[in-house]
């Protein structure tokens, strides 16, 4: 299945210069949506997820799909103030201003081996703060960083050095 013919491109969305890619439309199509989620799982196979992490808000949905395809749990790293429990927080900057993450903080167990999930990999900025909350606070072994879609010109990846990354689709 050519997945890339359910990704909608969108130019100067949300602002002038971006080309917002949206996988709303692999969302609606169910033979798609299972594809990608499959194509995902395949890749954790033979290598135990404990906890798969999801970035908000697209995010979200992948990670608790692929969850469940891998008999995994699912975390939620969130936009600030959006938990309610206890949390640790991220200060990242993005191109104008800065951003807060936070993630809960009985979020993991030590030791356990987790997946991170995002749509979209673009300047990396986002995931790069996710795996620094984590390391600053949690005892775990991040197995791998999946995307749906990367960006390859902004190389985000570079951020994500010492970590495997995996995107299905490259634009
Ligand atoms: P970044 O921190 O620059 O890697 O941006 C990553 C976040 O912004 C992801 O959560 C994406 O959902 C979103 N994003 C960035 N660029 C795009 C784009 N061109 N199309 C869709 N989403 C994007």
């Amino acid at each position: 299945m050519n997945l890339e013919s359910y990704i909608r491109s969108t130019p100067d969305f949300p602002k002038p210069g971006i080309i917002f890619r949206d996988f709303t439309p692999m969302l609606a199509n169910g033979p798609a949506f299972q594809e990608m989620i499959d194509r995902l799982k395949a890749r954790h196979q033979d290598t135990p997820i404990d906890v798969v992490v999801g970035i908000e808000a697209r995010g979200f949905i992948l990670a608790a799909a692929l969850a469940y395809a891998l008999g995994a749990g699912t975390v939620l790293v969130r936009k600030e103030g959006k938990l309610p429990h206890a949390t640790h927080r991220q200060e990242y900057l993005l191109e104008y201003g800065s951003n807060v993450l936070e993630i809960q903080q009985d979020a993991f167990q030590d030791g356990q081996r987790i997946l991170i999930i995002d749509d979209v990999l673009a300047t990396g900025g986002t995931v790069a703060a996710t795996v620094e909350i984590i390391r600053a606070h949690f005892d775990v072994e991040i197995r791998e960083i999946d995307f749906l879609m990367e960006l390859d010109d902004l190389k985000g990846r570079e951020k994500l050095a010492d970590l495997p990354v995996h995107s299905v689709l490259h634009y």
